[in-house]
C-alpha cells in the first residue's frame, strides 16, 4: 500500500514560486494547515462556493491523519480508533457530508479496548452502553449505585458540552453574555478534575482506575483531566470504535477530493511564515520564501500556540488574548515505536483491539522517565493497523505493523530542539535505541510470540512530531485537557483580528471528531450554511 494520498490518481501539488505564480493570488479563504480541522473547514467552505486555498508545510496533507512508510510497512501518525462511526451519528453524518461518503469503516469488534492493569487484572471494554455498565456492575457489585450516578453525570456533562462549544458559533458580541449563562451549566463538569468528581461520588480507587482507564485517549490522568472532557471521550467510545478502511490517509483523499471538485487548491510544502495583518484586519499570508497570497478571510488550523506566537504580529501574543492562550499547558509529549513483521501477527496474539498496558496501579502516573534505569513506562498503548485493515499490506507480501505509544517528558528531548531532522547527534540516536529496547522488553512480556518475530522497528520522538506536524513540544493532543484549558475563554475560533479565525483541536476538543467539528464551527463563522451540518 502506498502511504501517499492522491486525488484523481495524482499526488498533491507541491509549492514552488513558479507553481504559485500560475495560480490566482486572490482567494476568498486561505487556510493554514491541512490537518483534519483545516481539511474540514476547506471542504465545507468550498462546497458553499468559496474559493479556498489550503496551505500545508508538510509534503503530504492530513496533519495527524497522515501515514508514513518504511521498507513496505505502513503506519498511521495519529489515528487508531474512532468512535461514533458505526451508525448515523451526527459525527458520522458530518464526515459523510465533508467527504461525499468516500470513507468506509472497519469495526474494531464487540470488544475494542483491552486493559492490562497493574494488579494483573485484564479487562475488555464492550461496544454497547448496556454491556459496559453491566461489566462495571459485575466487577464492582458494592458500587452499583455509584456506577449509576457516574453514568448520569457523564450523560449530563456531554449534554452540557453543547452549551460550552455552542457559544463558539455565536458572533463575538453575543459570546460574553451567553458564556456567563453557559458557565452555570458547564463549570461543574468542565472546571473540575475527574478525580474530584469521582471522589465526591464516593467511588473506590479500584473502580476509578477502571472507569478512567481510557485517559490515554486524551492525555491526562484523572488528577489532571477535566471531568467534562473525560465524559465526552467515554461517550465517544460508548458504542465501540472503528478504523478507516485504507488507513488514515483516506481522510485527505476523501475530504480534499471535495475541495478539488469545488475549485479549491491544496499546496503542500507551503510553510506560512506569517499572517498579513493591516489595521488589525487579516489580508493574506506570506510564505517562508516571501511569496504572498491574499484573501478576504484567513483561517489558521495550525496549533493555536504556534499561531499566536509565530504567525501573528507580536502585539497579539503580548495582548491579554494572546497571553491567556499561551499560558495553557501543552498535552504530554510522546514517543511511538513503529514495528514491522513479516509473519501473520494475527496468529501470534495481535488482534483488532487497542491494548493498554499499565505498569502500576498509581492513578496519577503519566510520564516515562527514562533516566531511571529500572523504570518502565507507566502506560503503554499498542495497536495493529495491518490486522485492523489487511489493505495495509503489499499484494504479495506479509507486511504486518504495530504501533506502540507512551508519554514522555519533553525535557528528555529539549536539548535537541534546535537540531535538524535526520541530522541529530549520536547521543540522541543512542537514547532512541535505549528507549526502543526497553519498550520492546515490556512488550515481550505481553506478546512473546509476536515480538519474537519482530523484523523492523523505528522510534519517533517528540522532535519527529514537532518537525512533521509543527506540534509544540511534540505534544500528542495539542493543549492539555485540564480544567484550566476549559476555563480559558479565549480558546475558540474568534480572534481580535478582523477576518482572521482559528480552528483545530485546541479551539474545541481533541481527536479526529473534535478537529472535524472545530473545522465546521470555524467554517460557520464565514458561512452560516455550515451550521446545520454540526447539529
Ligand atoms: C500518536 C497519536 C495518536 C492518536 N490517536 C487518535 C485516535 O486513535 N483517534 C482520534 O480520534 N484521535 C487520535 N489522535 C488525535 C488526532 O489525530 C488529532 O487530535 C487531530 O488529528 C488533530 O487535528 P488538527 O487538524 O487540529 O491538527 P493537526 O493534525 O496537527 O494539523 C495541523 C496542520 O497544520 C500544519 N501547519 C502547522 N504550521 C503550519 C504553517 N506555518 N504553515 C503551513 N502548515 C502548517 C501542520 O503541518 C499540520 O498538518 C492521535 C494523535 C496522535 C499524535
Amino acid at each position: 500500500m502506498s502511504v501517499i494520498p492522491t486525488i484523481n490518481g495524482k499526488k498533491f501539488k507541491q509549492y514552488s514560486k513558479l507553481q504559485a505564480q500560475k495560480m490566482s493570488q486572490k482567494w476568498d479563504v486561505i487556510i493554514i494547515g491541512s490537518g483534519m480541522a483545516g481539511m474540514s473547514a476547506a471542504s465545507a467552505l468550498s462546497k458553499f462556493g468559496k474559493k479556498v486555498l489550503l496551505l500545508e508545510q508538510h509534503y503530504i496533507p492530513g496533519g495527524f491523519t497522515h501515514m508514513y512508510g518504511r521498507k513496505g510497512y505502513a503506519w498511521d501518525a495519529g489515528t487508531h480508533a474512532i468512535g461514533e462511526m458505526k451508525t448515523q451519528t451526527p459525527v458520522k453524518k458530518m464526515l459523510d457530508w465533508l467527504s461525499a461518503k468516500k470513507i468506509d469503516w472497519i469495526s474494531l469488534g464487540k470488544e475494542y479496548d483491552r486493559f492490562y492493569f497493574g494488579n494483573g487484572k485484564v479487562m475488555n471494554f464492550p461496544d454497547t452502553p448496556k454491556e459496559m455498565i453491566g461489566l462495571l456492575k459485575r466487577e464492582f457489585p458494592n458500587e452499583v449505585d455509584v456506577i449509576d450516578r457516574y453514568i448520569t453525570l457523564c450523560k449530563n456533562a456531554v449534554t452540557s458540552s453543547r452549551l460550552l462549544f455552542g457559544k463558539n458559533m455565536l458572533p463575538s458580541s453575543f459570546q460574553s453574555p451567553v458564556s456567563k449563562i453557559s458557565k452555570l451549566f458547564t463549570d461543574k463538569y468542565f472546571l473540575k478534575t475527574t478525580k474530584e468528581v469521582l471522589n465526591k461520588l464516593g467511588m473506590s480507587n479500584e473502580l476509578q482506575r477502571v472507569v478512567t482507564a481510557q485517559w490515554g485517549y486524551y492525555g491526562n490522568p484523572p488528577f489532571e483531566s477535566s471531568f467534562g472532557l473525560h465524559a465526552l471521550v467515554v461517550w465517544h467510545f460508548i458504542h465501540g470504535a472503528s478504523y478507516p478502511k485504507g488507513g488514515s490517509k483516506v481522510f485527505a483523499e476523501g475530504i480534499l477530493q471535495e475541495v478539488a471538485n469545488h475549485h479549491g487548491e491544496i499546496l503542500c510544502r507551503a510553510r506560512v511564515k506569517r499572517v498579513l495583518v493591516d489595521n488589525d484586519r487579516a489580508t493574506g499570508v506570506e510564505l517562508e520564501d516571501g511569496y504572498k497570497f491574499f484573501a478576504k478571510y484567513v483561517i489558521s488550523a495550525a496549533a493555536i500556540k504556534t499561531t499566536v506566537k509565530n504567525l501573528l504580529p507580536e502585539k497579539f501574543a503580548l495582548s491579554d488574548w494572546g497571553r491567556s492562550i499561551l499560558e495553557v499547558k501543552n498535552s504530554p509529549s510522546y514517543i511511538s515505536l513503529n514495528m514491522g513483521f513479516e509473519e501473520d501477527i494475527s496468529k501470534l496474539g495481535a488482534d483488532l483491539k487497542n491494548h493498554w498496558i499499565y505498569a502500576t496501579d498509581d492513578l496519577d502516573a503519566k510520564l516515562w522517565k527514562i533516566e531511571n534505569k529500572d523504570e518502565v513506562p507507566p502506560i503503554i498503548y499498542i495497536s495493529f493497523p495491518s490486522v485492523k485493515d489487511p489493505g495495509h499490506m503489499l499484494k504479495d507480501k506479509l507486511k504486518h505493523t504495530a504501533e506502540c505509544i507512551t508519554f514522555v517528558p519533553w525535557e528528555t528531548f529539549a536539548k535537541w530542539k534546535d537540531s535538524d531532522y535526520q541530522d541529530r547527534d549520536q547521543e540522541y540516536e543512542d537514547l532512541k535505541e535505549e528507549m526502543s529496547k526497553r519498550l520492546i522488553a515490556c512488550l515481550q512480556k505481553h506478546f512473546p510470540a509476536m515480538m519474537a518475530k519482530l523484523s523492523y522497528y523505528e522510534l519517533s520522538t517528540p522532535l519527529t512530531t514537532k518537525h512533521f506536524a509543527e506540534s509544540r513540544n511534540g505534544a500528542i493532543y495539542g493543549l492539555d485537557c485540564t480544567p484550566e484549558r476549559f476555563a480559558c475563554q479565549e480558546l475558540g475560533p474568534n480572534t481580535p483580528i478582523k477576518n482572521f479565525y482559528l480552528t483545530g483541536v485546541d479551539t474545541l476538543a481533541p481527536g479526529i471528531a473534535g478537529a472535524m467539528s472545530s473545522g465546521l464551527v470555524t467554517a460557520a463563522k464565514i458561512d452560516l450554511r455550515a451550521l446545520p451540518h454540526l447539529l
